[in-house]
């Protein structure tokens, strides 16, 4: 790694940091320059006493998946097990486990990285702090990480899977959703979403590729009657479903559930928000959008970042939306290029609509290229720190294909 930033450097080139390859604008890559792919640095190795997990660079989350489950733990992470360890921690990190344990960075114990001047160093909360502030949040801005140090939590089966309900009533459906989901316990996590039906074995054959609201519900343990009495006031109060699947599975199953319907190559755009409240006519305009979904690849997610990452202060990690209770995404998805021009009007008119409803800032793992004030407006009190921090480490800015902290700034 630090011979291929003394090259770029040395040649004045762009320099990319690969890891899982799944950023949206494709900031793990990049034209006319190097990309140091991590991919061959996805070393493992557990401490189940202590409870920690050491993962190379380059890992992807299925890799840390298997580990981990073999000793009943996991490190909460995202919702699809082809995502890379790299650019989906040192963004936040949502998933089904979010709720009962936090972001990834909040399971983040330390980090060894390679700076733009070649070091390597330890960071951890007495190591270079203010580094490992940055790294959880910041994004690759700092240097390149070759090895997180996690902490593992106790998970290894869960009750998880959709309930499905029509798109007309996704606005009915939300209202009952936004009180039902803030009030149920940390074991329950439930993601909303609009979506087509993937028209697999999986769902009856009369639902495919019918448009649909949903939750994705995952419940800690293996009592499929605890996680049922759980989810049950949401399913009185909603009304009939099409569809209710939660079932058992080892947690590994749950995270790879999707990787089949996102393989590489499609079409990708996407726009993010952070929510705090769904008002009646934030509810209205998911419904028309769901009604209008591009192509069937193409979905929302409301991912829940109330409950454990509400623990932590918004300045005690470069996180900053700690009061936010959604990560919303917007993605526009489709194997076919003719498709892009339609895919990004679709998600720009979403991300617009929704504005006034949301604050202005979005997960940074959740944009497309948008622009300095953008970044400025997802760290809010943050991003000066970050900037400073940005100085020290990287004065110039060699570390820039990504939401860039700019030295200069
Ligand atoms: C199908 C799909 C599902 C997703 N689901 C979720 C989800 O559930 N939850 C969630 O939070 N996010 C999710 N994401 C978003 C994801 O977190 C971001 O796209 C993230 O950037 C992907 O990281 P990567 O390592 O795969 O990407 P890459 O394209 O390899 O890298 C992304 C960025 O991170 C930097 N980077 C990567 N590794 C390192 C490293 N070791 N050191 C320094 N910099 C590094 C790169 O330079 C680049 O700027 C999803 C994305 C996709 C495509």
């Amino acid at each position: 790694v630090a011979a291929a930033i003394a090259f770029a450097r040395s040649h004045e080139l762009p320099l990319a940091i690969r890891g899982g390859g799944h950023n949206g604008p494709g900031f793990g890559a990049c034209d006319d320059g190097v990309v140091a792919d991590l991919r061959p640095m996805h070393a493992i190795s557990l401490d189940a006493g202590a409870r920690v997990a050491k993962v190379g660079g380059g890992c992807l989350w299925q890799e840390v998946d298997a580990a981990t489950h073999e000793v009943g733990m996991a490190v909460p992470c995202g919702i699809v097990s082809t995502t890379g360890v790299g650019g989906l921690t040192l963004g936040g990190g949502s998933g089904h486990l979010t709720r009962k344990y936090g972001l990834t960075i909040d399971n983040l114990l330390g980090a060894e990285v390679v700076l733009a001047d070649g070091t390597l160093v330890h960071a951890d909360a007495d190591s270079h702090p203010d580094l490992f502030w940055a790294l959880r949040g910041g994004g690759g801005n700092f240097g390149v990480v070759t090895s997180f140090q996690f902490q593992m939590q106790q998970c290894s089966t869960v009750v998880a899977g959709p309930t499905f309900w029509p798109i007309e009533q996704t606005a009915e459906v939300l209202k009952v959703y936004r009180s039902f989901i803030g009030a149920a316990p940390r074991d329950l996590g439930g993601w909303f979403a609009t979506l087509t039906v993937p028209p697999v074995d999986l769902f009856p054959a009369d639902l495919h590729l019918r448009k649909v609201c949903a939750v994705l519900w995952c419940h800690l343990g293996e009592d499929t009657e605890a996680a049922a009495a759980a989810i049950a006031p949401m399913l009185d109060a909603a009304g009939p479903a099409l569809l209710h699947g939660p079932g058992a599975m080892p947690s590994p199953a749950l995270q790879a559930l999707f990787d089949g319907l996102y393989p590489p190559g499609h079409q990708w755009y996407w726009r993010g928000a952070f929510v705090t409240e769904i008002p009646d006519e934030a509810a209205a305009v998911h419904q028309a959008m769901g009604e209008t979904l591009p192509t069937p690849g193409s979905t929302m997610h409301l991912y829940c970042v109330d409950g454990a990452p509400q623990d932590v202060g918004p300045t005690e990690t470069a996180w900053s939306f700690r009061e936010a209770n959604w990560s919303q995404v917007m993605i526009g998805v489709d194997p076919d290029p003719a498709t892009a021009t339609t895919l990004r009007d679709w998600c720009v008119e979403y991300s617009e609509r929704i504005a006034p409803y949301t604050p202005s800032g979005a997960y940074i793992n959740f944009m497309m290229e948008e622009g300095t004030s953008r970044i400025r407006a997802t760290y809010r009190d943050n991003y000066d720190r970050l900037v400073r921090v940005k100085r020290h480490y990287d004065p110039e800015n060699t570390f820039r294909i990504n939401q860039n902290i700019q030295p200069a700034a």
